[in-house]
């Protein structure tokens, strides 16, 4: 459906979880931050309730699911099922730290997965430790493997760089994922809280103009725009009502937010 800058809304972007296997400095604290409940969390159902009203009556068909880390969401693979089998998902995609991926890919690719965005900020083990808090570099390396061999239609590689002292981490990547055949992004590091956020290199992520962009939180809320606090509760007013303000009051641009990556996921 077409906002009111005419940008044409056809994409969701889910986060299923707020927690999370690792500690990204650039996302959260050492100790992690303060998690939603349990019980505020949305379950399956919900999420695939908003998926299909959201399909039906906005004309979403490209969903993307997310965290936190959507891996360790206990039952994924039913999740992706469930999403994979609405008419009208033409595009069902995952953003993942790729720590689990050795384990899932295979079965995500049987549930209907088309695509995989890995995080991958190095090919360093010591400063892919640093940056993520981690030692899960060879872990990730082994997931990649698995899901080029088992022949997802895109797997695309995120590196956040925080300046140019980067550009060499991002250069090692960057023969990596040339060797395997995987497209590459770099992502400069954002601060939301301070309206910090620039457009992805060779994606459309931060492109205020060309935004087509859903996000739905793990707590149930409609966010319209990853750098502002607009939400609406798909629990009041109701998933119909949440998708159509979101459309309609999507702002023409982003400016600051409370949110952190981890809970709307990026
Ligand atoms: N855990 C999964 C992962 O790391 O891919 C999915 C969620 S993560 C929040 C989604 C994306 O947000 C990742 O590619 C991550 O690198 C990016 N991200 C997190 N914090 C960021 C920040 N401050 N600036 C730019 N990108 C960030
Ligand atoms: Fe976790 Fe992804 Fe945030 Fe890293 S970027 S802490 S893997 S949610």
């Amino acid at each position: 459906m077409l906002d009111r800058f005419n940008r044409n809304v056809n994409y969701l972007r889910i986060s299923v979880t707020d927690r999370c296997n690792q500690r990204c400095v650039y996302c959260m604290p050492k100790e992690g931050v303060t998690l939603l409940k349990h019980e505020d969390i949305l379950s399956f159902e919900q999420i695939l309730q908003v998926v299909k009203i959201a399909v039906a009556k906005f004309g979403i068909n490209k969903v993307r699911l997310t965290g936190g880390e959507p891996l360790i969401k206990r039952d994924i693979i039913s999740l992706v099922l469930m999403i994979a089998n609405v008419d009208g998902v033409e595009d069902l995609s995952m953003t993942t730290n790729g720590v689990l991926l050795n384990k899932y890919a295979l079965p995500l690719k049987e549930a209907g997965l088309d695509r995989l965005n890995v995080s991958l900020d190095s090919v360093d083990r010591n400063e892919y430790k640093t940056i993520t808090r981690c030692d899960n570099l060879e872990r990730v390396l082994k997931g990649l493997d698995k899901a080029k061999k088992i022949g997802f239609r895109k797997i695309k590689l995120n590196c956040v760089i925080a300046g140019d002292m980067d550009r060499k981490r991002g250069q090692e990547v960057k023969k990596y994922a040339d060797k395997h055949g995987f497209e590459l992004r770099f992502i400069r590091q954002m601060d939301i809280s301070k309206g910090e956020f620039w457009q992805v290199e060779g994606g459309d992520g931060g492109n205020c103009k060309k935004c087509n962009r859903l996000r739905l939180s793990s707590d149930g809320r409609i966010f319209p725009c990853l750098f502002s606090d607009i939400s609406y509760s798909i629990k009041e007013p109701g998933i119909e009502e949440a998708l159509k303000r979101g459309i309609l009051n999507k702002p023409e641009s982003g400016e600051t937010a409370d949110n952190n990556f981890s809970f709307i996921g990026g």
